[in-house]
């Protein structure tokens, strides 16, 4: 739980992500289009009490939220934005490509192949994760403001970087850039999506390099480290 100027970041943890535990930052910014708070991804379906409690710490409720941005529908971004809609009345926001994965979350279809050359997981601990994060459900996600990039939400631009799902974005302010998924920053370095998990490579690695050209001030990876330029 940081506060970094005019973002917080709060941090859930995932265990057993093919064999070790994946960190996930949800970002919340005050003053979001709507006058309330602004929330960038929501984490796995089941830790809204994670989230409510680190909101309590901050002096905020769920009511609180005004705005939901979802940079992606995979369900460690999407897996709790209907649920904080239904509680606070928040908008949803998120890139049009999304929409139908949003409404419909499909199965993750992954090659143990693949997911062994890049992360060197066992057979056992990929068949637990699949199954695990195949079984996860959330509630359909109906997206209030689509969106194509290009747009402002409270001084953040939104950009559209396909690779790791069709409708991915980013934000940046200027100073703040939000990647989601879109660049990660697991084990001390910034990396392009992981391959096995990626809809399109190639485009996920332009996403990357596009990302990390810009002069942020801090990045903030969904997964892994912030990091601070300067
Ligand atoms: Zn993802
Ligand atoms: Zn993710």
């Amino acid at each position: 739980m940081v506060r970094i100027g005019r973002i917080r970041v709060m941090e859930l943890l995932e265990p057993d992500f093919f064999g070790s535990t994946l960190n996930h930052n949800i970002v919340v910014v005050e003053r979001g289009p709507l006058g309330g708070l602004m929330m960038i991804d929501t984490g796995l379906p089941g830790s809204l009490d994670k989230i409510e409690a680190f909101l309590n710490a901050w002096g905020y409720k769920l009511e609180d939220i005004s705005d939901i941005v979802v940079t992606h529908w995979h369900h460690d971004h999407a897996g709790n934005a209907s649920e904080i809609k239904r509680l606070s009345g928040a908008k949803i926001y998120a890139h049009r490509e999304e929409i139908p994965s949003l409404i419909n979350p499909p199965n993750y279809e992954i090659s143990f192949s693949e997911a062994k050359e890049e992360l060197k997981v066992s057979g056992k601990e990929f068949k637990e994760t699949i199954e695990r994060i195949n079984g996860l459900k959330y509630q359909p996600v109906i997206v209030d403001v689509p969106l194509n990039g290009g747009e402002t939400l409270s001084g953040f631009k939104v950009i559209h970087v396909p690779g790791h799902t069709k409708g991915h974005i980013a934000l940046f302010d200027g100073n703040y850039l939000v990647t989601g998924d879109a660049v990660r920053g697991v084990n001390g370095s910034l990396t392009p999506p992981l391959r096995f998990f990626s809809w399109n490579y190639e485009s996920a690695i332009a996403s990357f390099h596009s990302l990390v050209s810009l002069p942020f001030s801090f990045l903030i990876p969904y997964h892994g480290e912030v990091v601070n330029k300067w």
